[in-house]
């Protein structure tokens, strides 16, 4: 297109051009970004925003709009989490790749494997060699020129497809899924299975972050917050399954919740006793080094903003005053 238009001398298409690995998605199909386009994200956010706010809002009533939005969000990953953990989705008795599928992804990566496993019944697949247990096959579709390669392992279960869908989604495309369907594959092998997908994402993410807590003495309240919450998500996930562990979860929660206020209480016992030694004055006259959790506080500085208006203000109040005056001085020598 370039040469086309005689451009080869412009500076900014030369720079785009050089640096195309970096906005061209044919240079980073084979890099995971689960299909998202990189503003797409904003983009929602930025829709979302639109459709809830406008100028007349103040800040607060914009916070309010905000967490209500927040609020219908979670509820929905709840109601969508409680779908995927009660009961596999419909048509699940057709071949046993899909129901093992319908068994491990949630609902929404169900539909989109239910698709591709659809649409590859009707590609073309034929074994173009066989070296030392490694098959090549040729994939095409009807109608279209475009060759796609897949190689599968046969024995290590191994699978790879010139799309490079499952590098960049995590979900086997309809091409691989034709290859096993060919060889008979009644399952999808746990390789291929991203745990992000999966209906268990959740609760394996509480064991992460139980293996990854030694900073936990450093991490901040919302880390530590984020933390339990992964770990209550589990226990509740679980505890609701019978009545019996219910009561367990529950019995244990308030033994919990005794031992933290007690805990609480205490620091706030030795934290009163603290303060109470030193006083601020006498703080201020030593140097501080000894306090760690009083310091004293002052008022910020005051600096005038720029753009502000608040000289202008007074002189127009200035003005004011001075013209109310003379008509004062007017009216009572007018009086006189
Ligand atoms: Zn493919």
């Amino acid at each position: 297109m370039i040469e086309n238009f005689e451009l080869q001398g412009h500076a900014w298409l030369k720079r785009l051009y050089e640096l195309r690995v970096k906005w061209c998605p044919a240079f980073s199909i084979d890099i995971f970004s689960a299909r998202i386009r990189s503003t797409q994200r904003s983009e929602s956010m930025n829709s979302i925003l639109h459709q809830i706010m406008n100028s007349f809002l103040s800040l607060i009533q914009v916070m309010q709009h905000y967490e209500e939005k927040a609020k219908e969000f979670r509820q929905i990953e709840l109601n969508q989490d409680f779908r995927c953990k009660n009961g596999a989705p419909n048509k699940v008795n057709g071949h046993g790749i899909l129901k093992h599928a319908s068994n491990v992804y949630t609902l929404a990566m169900f539909k989109r494997f239910e698709k591709e496993l659809i649409d590859c019944i009707g590609l073309n697949c034929v074994e173009f060699s066989n070296i030392e247990n490694i098959s090549l096959y040729h994939v095409t579709e009807d109608g279209r020129e475009r060759i796609y390669y897949v190689e599968f392992d046969v024995p290590n279960s191994i699978v790879s497809c010139s799309c490079n869908m499952f590098e960049s989604l995590g979900l086997l495309c309809r091409h691989a899924l034709r290859v096993f369907l060919m060889n008979n594959i009644k399952e999808i092998p746990e390789k291929y299975i991203l745990r992000r997908w999966t209906k268990k994402a959740k609760s394996l993410l509480a064991s992460d972050f139980r293996a990854s807590s030694a900073h936990k003495e450093k991490s901040s309240c919302l880390l530590r917050f984020n933390e339990l919450n992964h770990i209550g998500y589990n226990l509740f996930d679980k505890g609701s399954l019978t009545p019996k562990c219910t009561q367990i979860v529950k019995e244990k929660l308030f033994e919990a919740l005794h031992l933290v206020e007690n805990e609480m209480a205490t620091m706030q016992e030795a934290n009163d006793s603290e303060i109470s030694k030193h006083t601020p004055f006498q703080d201020a006259i030593n140097d501080g080094n000894e306090r760690s959790s009083e310091k004293l506080m002052f008022d910020p500085v005051c600096v005038k903003t720029k753009g502000s208006r608040n000289s202008q203000m007074k002189s127009q109040f200035e003005k004011n005053q001075k013209k109310k005056n003379k008509e004062g001085n007017a009216l009572s020598s007018f009086k006189r």
